[in-house]
């Protein structure tokens, strides 16, 4: 679902949303909303499940994204062997546990061997391995990464 909207500041706001999942995470906020003794047709939460569910595919985005091909999309070659070091990266995500956001800020260092990557890369991976995060390694290591990259 593309949801334009003009914003009074000069430029147009495009949203990006899978329409069935927020459907389907719609339905099960507004079951949400009366378990917990609320009117899901009050003013007031008549879109709530509606935002719930594009909040969820916002803070959980990284599913889709495939940490080897964004870094192999921007790679150069390079003499250069000191470490590369990205820091201060904007992190939103959601506990595994309890599914409550928090942000924080990422910061990631590799030595090159040979290779180094675009550094608007590095955000990006952090994204795809930021959807649901829990205390320790990454929830979702990917084999097809290796340790040192390229
Ligand atoms: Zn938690």
């Amino acid at each position: 679902m593309r949801a334009h909207e003009t914003t009074g500041e000069g430029y147009e706001r495009i949203d990006l949303y899978d329409a069935k999942s927020v459907a389907r995470i719609s339905g099960h906020y507004d079951d949400i909303l009366k378990q917990i003794g609320e009117d899901p047709k009050r003013e007031g939460l008549k879109k709530t499940p509606e935002r719930v569910a594009k909040a969820l595919q916002y803070l959980t985005h990284g599913y889709d994204l495939d940490p080897s091909a964004i870094l192999k999309s921007a790679l150069f070659k390079e003499s250069y062997s000191q470490m590369v070091l990205v820091k201060d990266i904007e992190v939103y995500s959601l506990c595994e546990h309890h599914m409550l956001p928090f942000f924080g800020k990422a910061h990631v260092a590799y030595i090159p061997n040979g290779r180094i990557t675009g550094l608007s890369k590095i955000p990006r991976v952090v994204d795809a391995y930021a959807p649901l995060a829990g205390a320790g390694a990454p929830h979702r290591p990917d084999p097809r990464l290796p340790a040192r990259h390229p």
